[in-house]
């Protein structure tokens, strides 16, 4: 069977250095061919984004640009209805074929919400599911929805190299470096005027500044 690919969805509003390490490290740990990125387009499960969904691409395909493992999926962004996981792992199953072996990477606070996502259990049976430690967020079950608690218990694989013996439906979890960025706190340092200087990529906040992007709280 062929390397899994890794899938990276998110609202990267904007990208920073704590998605990019969980990205690379991802790829060694779990041994990827590589990872898609998929920054969403109108999120269903979240507020009103402050920048353009195209600005956000925008922002994801400079920070990968130099990363031949990484390449970047436009659909969300360019579709014009609201963008669902689930519909996205149908689109790349059609794509990709069933046997790809395919692994959905998650931080430990997107994974703790996977209950409210549409469809959410359609999503575990198209896709493994990998989530990174993230500081602030544990990864027990006993801290899980019980419904969640219930298909980790099931679903689980120790070997987080294993991922290659099946195209779906194994959940695993990866500690990464711990970086305690998230893209709230940029907003507010932009917001107010504050540096953000080594948690980002330089190319992106040129990008940022360029645009004029976050200035309001
Ligand atoms: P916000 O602060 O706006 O909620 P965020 O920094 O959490 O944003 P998202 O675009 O929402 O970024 O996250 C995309 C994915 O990356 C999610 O699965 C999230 O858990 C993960 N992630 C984001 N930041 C980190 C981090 N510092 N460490 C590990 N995982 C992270």
């Amino acid at each position: 069977m062929s390397e899994p690919i890794g899938l990276f969805g998110g609202t990267f509003d904007p990208v920073h250095f704590g998605h990019l390490r969980l990205a690379e490290e991802a790829i060694a740990q779990l041994g990827l061919g590589g990872v898609r990125w998929i920054p969403a387009g109108n999120p269903p499960h979240r507020g009103t984004p402050q920048v353009t969904a195209e600005q956000r691409l925008a922002m994801v395909l400079r920070s990968t640009a130099d990363n031949p493992r990484f390449s970047v999926d436009p659909a969300e962004v360019e579709a014009t209805a609201p963008s669902y996981t689930v519909h996205t792992l149908e689109r790349l199953r059609r794509e990709l074929g069933s046997e790809q072996p395919l692994v959905l990477l998650v931080g430990a606070d997107a994974f703790a919400g996977l209950t409210s996502w549409h469809r959410w259990q359609d999503i575990l049976a198209l896709t493994h599911v990998a989530v990174s430690h993230r500081p602030g967020f544990p990864v027990e079950i006993g801290s899980l929805p019980t419904a969640l608690a219930d298909a980790y218990g099931k679903r689980r694989l120790a070997d987080i190299g294993g991922l290659k013996v099946a195209p779906a439906g194994r959940i695993v979890t990866f500690a990464m470096t711990q970086l305690a960025i998230s893209a709230t706190q940029i907003r507010k340092l932009l917001a107010n005027q504050l540096s953000a200087r080594y948690l980002l990529p330089d190319s992106v906040l040129d990008y940022i500044s360029s645009h004029s992007l976050y200035r309001n709280p």
